[in-house]
């Protein structure tokens, strides 16, 4: 039997081993609680605020814009719901793409319930906000956007620059949920205006656990965690010192290595694509053809179903996944698919690949040898697929 392989890292990905290295100490002997006084806490604190700086430069960030959480749910609802309610005296009206992640979708259900009105712009059929299309929504109470700056699930990457730039001077203030793209794609918070950002600590080889949120200065929120006043009173709780460290060492490593790391992905990404595109007939790529994550490989194929292609490549040893681990338990197709115009069959026979830092060259052939045998054989078994 060959060597499992895993081409789900928008799911998961391990910690990379200098980043638990760094972390280790902060178990043992560097235990201490940023907030006390003597030197134990000292230490902690310096260990803290050196997190909070590799961060911060690893978006073009100041270190003071910097707020530590337990992930990117957690962002998204501090910068959501935490804006929202703080400038509510100024309108009640907040807009997000149809194509967000799900914790963007309850997140604006749920500010719904708290009354305000929450519009969705549509996506084209590749999953791309346009800016224009985003003006219209926008309305003389509207307070907040929020737009993901790639789809994890199909990898289509948003112009947030030019989003930022349509939104910069509005008075509109906008978010972006930078959790598919961070680390694969460059982000410099000093020349895109972009006022609040969500960062999760494991997409860039960090451990579970931790987040951050950009809080651009001067912006006002307020906070959802209420308790001891730590992070300048915005997330109370005693920091997750040993977590943080390890974000900061992902985000260092992370920044350093981007532009080489994302040219080697995006080599992978178009041999698979072509590979597929070329050897296994009916099948299509999803989301956008250039404008797309380096790591993002994303197909339908005509006929069967994605849950029984996961399930035989999981026979194979090979770890893929229909789309967003965070709802594969329903059964309910994509709505990120469903807003690209796609049917319900379409959506259901979608099947993605994303590469990392693990990945090599021999992942893609490994696919190459299982995947067309396993499409053809189900196709075989099914009634959905016709071959005249
Ligand atoms: N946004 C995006 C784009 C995601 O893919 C995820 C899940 N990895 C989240 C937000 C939520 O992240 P978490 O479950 O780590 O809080």
């Amino acid at each position: 039997m060959s060597e499992p392989v895993y081409l789900d890292y928008q799911s998961a990905r391990p910690v990379d081993p200098r980043v638990v290295e760094a972390m280790l100490p902060y178990f043992t002997e560097l235990f201490g609680n940023p907030a006390a006084l003597h030197e134990v806490g000292d230490r902690a604190e310096t260990a803290l605020e050196e997190s909070r700086a590799k961060v911060a430069a690893f978006i073009g960030a100041q270190p003071e814009e910097i707020v530590f959480t337990s992930g990117a749910t957690e962002s998204a609802n501090l910068a959501l719901s935490g804006f929202a309610s703080r400038n509510r005296r100024a309108g009640d009206h907040v807009v997000i793409s149809e194509v967000e992640h799900i914790s963007q979708h309850n997140i604006a259900k749920a500010l719904e319930k708290s009354g305000f009105r929450v519009g969705k712009v549509p996506p084209d059929q590749f999953g791309r906000v346009n800016p224009e299309k985003l003006r219209a929504r926008i309305a003389d109470d509207t307070i907040l956007v929020s737009v993901g700056w790639a789809s994890n699930e199909i990898g289509t990457v948003q112009p947030i620059d030019d989003l930022a730039s349509m939104l910069h001077g509005t008075g509109v203030a906008f978010h972006v949920d930078a959790v598919a793209a961070e680390g694969l794609l460059p982000m410099d918070m000093s020349t895109v205006p972009v006022d609040l950002l969500t960062l999760s600590s494991n997409d860039i080889y960090g451990p579970q656990g931790v987040g951050a949120l950009f809080v651009r200065h001067g912006v006002r929120i307020a906070p959802v965690l209420l308790g001891g006043g730590q992070e300048r009173g915005l997330r109370s709780g005693t920091e997750n010192l040993a977590g943080i460290v390890g974000m900061g060492e992902a985000a260092r490593i992370a920044a350093e290595e981007l532009p080489a790391e994302a040219s080697r992905l995006s080599a992978m990404r178009d041999q698979l694509i072509a590979a597929v595109l070329e050897t296994i007939p009916d099948s299509h790529l999803n989301g956008h053809p250039t404008e797309r994550l380096p790591n993002n490989a994303h197909f339908r194929f005509d006929g069967i179903e994605g849950e029984s292609l996961l399930l035989s490549m999981k026979d194979e040893g090979v770890s893929v996944s229909t789309g967003s681990a965070c709802s594969s338990k329903t059964l309910e197709p994509s709505h990120t698919l469903i807003s690209c115009g796609l049917l319900h069959e379409e959506a259901h026979g979608s099947l993605e690949f994303t590469f990392g830092r693990f990945s090599r060259d021999e992942d893609v052939d490994r696919v190459m040898d299982v995947l067309p045998g396993v499409v053809d054989r189900l196709r075989r078994l099914s009634p959905l697929y016709k071959t005249d």
